[in-house]
């Protein structure tokens, strides 16, 4: 019988002091006589924070940085903004049902998009694109309650099956010509990666990325210690952590109901939508974390999992050995705390901590 799971009822100000403490004594620094190396600026509708650990912090060093940074979101953006009509992703939104010849980068995500789709029974799927508009969540903003029968064609136009990949021939399809798709919930991570990847080419393999709250973390930090990536406390006002997670060489992501919802007659309308009701998600999971090599598998997966919420989700986690950290409303400002064998795992060994070259 599968061992329960980690659960215990936490208040948030309280862990965390705890945790900080915790960490701090169990670390001792290793001075690398390195230095961080911040870039940060707007992007995506969000921001983005860039820290890398190099000697040289010239401002030539720093242009050329900011300049390839920016070069790898925006054509991130370019190519999966749902918010810009001449993005790539719009213009398969605006296809028929012919064949479209998609970028590399476009094919990798909706390829991934699919895995994810089929591992967790269409729970996570982005061909919600016109589910996510018509509950105001997309480009043109908050709109009226769609009715019933509004509802029930638009979850007849969703699903993730109607929606080819051919990665051979370096194309995609779909069945129908109303069918959009949003790659909101995995694109950011996407970019984590895509930054990192041009740092480790630049020979900076000691560097943290963060899109949107979304984290790829490689090597250790200008301390020489492993990073520290804060899992916010999910509630609307202020920015505070929650849980501090040491991230060795792989990715942290985040989903949530707590900052991108809006209230209407006294119910909470969440951003993650449940394609199988066609409705915003409406159960008690405040925030699910997830941890993988790939910060896009992390960003999709924790959306998954968000949609499937406390129990469904967390079943699905540890039937998967997913690394995945929920925490479930209880009542005003407390939470209940489950994580996976996995998450805690990896929590308590640091997997993977450790420099990199
Ligand atoms: P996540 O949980 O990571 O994703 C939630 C989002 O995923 C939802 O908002 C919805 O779009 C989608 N989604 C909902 N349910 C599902 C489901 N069941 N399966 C799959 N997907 C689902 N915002 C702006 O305001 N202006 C911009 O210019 C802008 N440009 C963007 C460009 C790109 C390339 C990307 C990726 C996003 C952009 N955004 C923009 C969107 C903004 O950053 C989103 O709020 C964000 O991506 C949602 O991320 P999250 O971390 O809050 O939530």
């Amino acid at each position: 019988m599968a061992p329960p799971p980690l659960r215990r009822l936490v208040v948030p100000g309280l862990f965390v002091a705890g945790l900080f403490a915790v960490y701090i004594l169990r670390q001792p620094p290793q001075n690398t006589g390195s230095s961080e190396l911040l870039i940060s600026g707007p992007i995506m509708g969000t921001t983005f924070n860039v820290k890398v650990v190099t000697e040289d912090r010239s401002v030539e060093r720093r242009e050329r940085l900011s300049y390839l940074v920016r070069e790898v979101l925006d054509g991130v953006d370019e190519s999966m903004s749902t918010y810009r009509p001449d993005s790539e992703i719009e213009q398969f939104n605006r296809s028929g049902t012919e064949v479209f010849a998609a970028s590399p980068d476009l094919l990798e995500v909706v390829a991934e998009a699919q895995r994810i789709a089929r591992l967790t029974d269409g729970a996570f799927d982005i061909t919600v694109g016109p589910l996510v508009d018509i509950w105001g969540f997309g480009p043109s903003g908050v709109t009226e309650t769609p009715d019933e029968e509004v509802l029930r064609d638009l979850v007849a136009v969703t699903g993730y099956e109607r929606l080819e990949v051919d990665a051979e021939n370096g194309t995609l399809r779909k069945a129908r010509n109303d069918c959009r798709i949003d790659l909101s919930a995995i694109a950011k991570g996407f970019s984590a990666d895509r930054v990192s990847e041009m740092l480790v080419r630049e020979g900076l393999p000691n560097h943290m990325v963060e899109v949107g709250g979304e984290v790829r973390a490689r090597g250790l930090n200008g301390s020489g210690r492993t990073w520290r990536i804060g899992v916010e406390k999910p509630t609307p006002e202020g920015r505070a952590v929650h849980l501090v997670v040491p991230l060795a060489n792989l990715s942290l992501a985040t989903s949530g109901d707590y900052r991108n919802f809006y209230e209407r007659d006294g119910i909470r309308i969440s951003h993650t939508i449940d394609p199988r009701s066609g409705r915003p998600i409406s159960h008690d999971l405040a925030s699910v974390s997830v941890i993988h090599s790939k910060c896009m598998t992390a960003d999709g997966l924790a959306t998954a999992l968000g949609v499937l919420g406390p129990d469904e989700g967390f079943e699905l986690a540890e039937r998967h050995d997913i690394p995945a950290y929920f925490l479930v409303r209880v009542s005003e400002g407390v939470f209940e705390e489950r994580q996976t064998r996995v998450w805690a795992a990896l929590i308590e060994n640091e997997t993977g901590a450790g420099p990199v070259n």
